[in-house]
């Protein structure tokens, strides 16, 4: 009977083992795929805007008469705009590096909460104009002027954010909304100062359910299939969680395929008087 009995239990255990390395082996071949799809995907980004270069940079350099300067600057422009691509690229791998490295400095200041408004439709409202998009940033009166963070890198998480809104919207709205936020709203951050909420919401195509979270691990894209619609590398949303993590924050999804997303990230922020001010309602 004690015989039959540890043969039944090795027998469990055996397959247990099994089980589990079948798993671990679909995994490997998963993260082999991530990673041949990635690389595929990343030497398709290099290879666009360098080629445009290549390409324009040569045409500009035999151009003779033929060319008005008109062509001359739509040339350059381009040539302009495609190395800014690629820069954008490297500093994403470089950021990505170096934040698995841990070598993230993370440089706390006061931060002027009433110019993010101005810095965003700087840089975006060339792009809802070319898109046809609406583009909206509003302001509640509850927000600080002023919170203690690290204004670089809630830029660069911004950015981000907004870029995926616009590249993933042909039509509707991007929205971004500057709040204070309740405590029990944001449960996974030390909410015993302030949470200032900034979410970006979008009418694009969305996000289905079973990829709202793998999109916010490295080189994960909802299509990350070589013949996919859209670019990208899928290294944002990986940077930004990364960084809002360090910044003592949180950033959260909610989406609807076909419906839109919105992206909202949370700092937590001091709310001292000095601190504490009042910002004219920016569109409101
Ligand atoms: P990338 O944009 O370079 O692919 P990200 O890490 O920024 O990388 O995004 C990962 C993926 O998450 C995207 O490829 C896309 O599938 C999805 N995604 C991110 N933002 C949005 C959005 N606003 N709407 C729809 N899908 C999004």
């Amino acid at each position: 009977e004690e015989q039959k009995q540890f043969a039944e239990q090795r027998a469990y255990d055996l397959k247990k083992a099994k089980d589990e390395l079948e798993e671990y082996s679909l995994k490997l071949q998963m993260s082999s795929q991530y990673k041949t799809d990635f690389l595929a995907n990343m030497s398709h980004e290099l290879r666009t805007p360098l080629n445009s270069i290549l390409i324009l940079s040569q045409m500009l350099m035999e151009s003779n008469t033929e060319m008005d300067s008109a062509e001359v600057s739509e040339y350059a422009r381009v040539v302009n705009t495609s190395g800014g691509d690629l820069l954008r690229l490297i500093d994403d791998i470089l950021d990505l590096s170096k934040i698995e490295a841990g070598k993230i400095e993370i440089l706390t200041d006061e931060v002027n909460v009433t110019e993010i408004p101005q810095m965003m439709r700087n840089l975006f409202d060339p792009v809802a104009a070319n898109k046809n998009v609406m583009f909206n940033v509003l302001t509640d009166p509850d927000v600080p002027a002023v919170i203690l963070t690290d204004g670089q890198r809630l830029q660069q998480i911004l950015k981000n954010l907004l870029s995926n809104a616009f590249k993933f919207t042909e039509r509707g709205s991007v929205t971004v909304r500057m709040e204070m936020a309740a405590p029990e709203e944001v449960p996974d951050i030390q909410a015993e100062e302030g949470v200032l909420a900034i979410s970006v919401t979008d009418t694009g195509i969305g996000i289905p359910l079973e990829k709202q979270q793998i999109i916010f691990d490295a080189f994960q894209q909802v299509d990350g299939t070589t013949n996919r619609q859209y670019g990208g590398t899928g290294l944002g949303l990986s940077i930004c969680r990364e960084f809002t993590k360090l910044l003592g924050g949180a950033l959260h999804v909610q989406s609807e395929p076909g419906k839109g997303s919105t992206f909202t990230l949370y700092i937590p922020c001091k709310l001292e008087s000095d601190y504490y001010g009042r910002v004219d309602d920016y569109g409101l």
